[in-house]
């Protein structure tokens, strides 16, 4: 943790008392700074049974394909998508807090407790990490790019990962929010391509990094990039599906 980071979570620790996310506990010697044990097992975490492909859960008993109609239709350019947890209620507010107050402890926080998921460390154990990258003009607006954050937390608590900034924005793009799935397609189709710095290798297992997977539009431009670059094995992880 930088000399910056440190002062970033002092002043935050005068402005806002330390209290858990989800329970609105005060925090006391927890291991967490802003999620406490009890508000961490309230959060809604992703079993099995899940799409084999982007990671969406379906309730009840499956048998047969694990394949959602959605990534029938999407043919993802990632082989395989894990998110920890669903994106909605405690998570949905906690992913918001991340990006709109650009707190990372409150990611490293998340990043924790995904990462005692026995299916998401396997997925990610020994993985090359790239994060979603910002286009230029967003990382000046915002300074913080939450999406590599988590990625340089998931390296602190997951053996063997590294990470690098293997790929750029080379497109501003406008927010997915309001956007259907073609229109998200869309809209960051060719919008990534490899940092002219990175050596992209065929022997190198490759996963995209980003807070939320929706409709994974996102993460199947970025892997589109890296396979077009050389890479061969390319998966992807969020902290949350939704
Ligand atoms: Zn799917």
């Amino acid at each position: 943790m930088s000399l910056l980071d440190d002062l970033d979570r002092g002043l935050l620790d005068l402005v806002f008392p330390r209290d858990c996310m989800v329970t609105q506990q005060p925090m006391d010697d927890q291991a967490g700074l802003y999620l406490s044990d009890s508000g961490a097992r309230q959060l809604e975490r992703i079993h099995d049974p899940r799409c084999h492909t982007c990671g969406h859960p379906f309730d009840g008993v499956l048998e047969g394909d694990r394949t959602c109609p959605h990534c029938l239709d999407l043919k993802p350019a990632f082989g395989r998508a894990v998110c920890a947890f669903r994106a909605r209620g405690h998570i949905r507010q906690i992913i918001h807090e991340i990006k709109s107050t650009r707190c990372p402890f409150l990611a490293d926080d998340l990043v924790a407790v995904a990462a005692e998921d026995p299916l998401f460390r396997r997925h990610l154990a020994g993985a090359h990490l790239i994060p979603v990258p910002l286009h230029h003009t967003k990382l000046s607006e915002r300074s913080y790019n939450q999406a590599e954050r988590i990625a340089r937390s998931l390296c602190m608590h997951i053996p063997g990962c590294t990470w690098s900034h293997a790929l750029i924005k080379i497109k501003p793009t406008p927010s997915q929010t309001l956007l259907n799935r073609t229109e998200r397609r869309r809209n960051v189709a060719k919008a990534f391509a490899p940092n002219p710095s990175a050596r992209i290798s065929p022997n190198i297992r490759y996963v995209v990094i980003d807070d939320v997977l929706t409709t994974g539009a996102t993460l199947h431009a970025c892997a589109t990039a890296l396979r077009k670059a050389g890479a061969v094995h390319v998966d992807a992880a969020t902290l949350a599906h939704g």
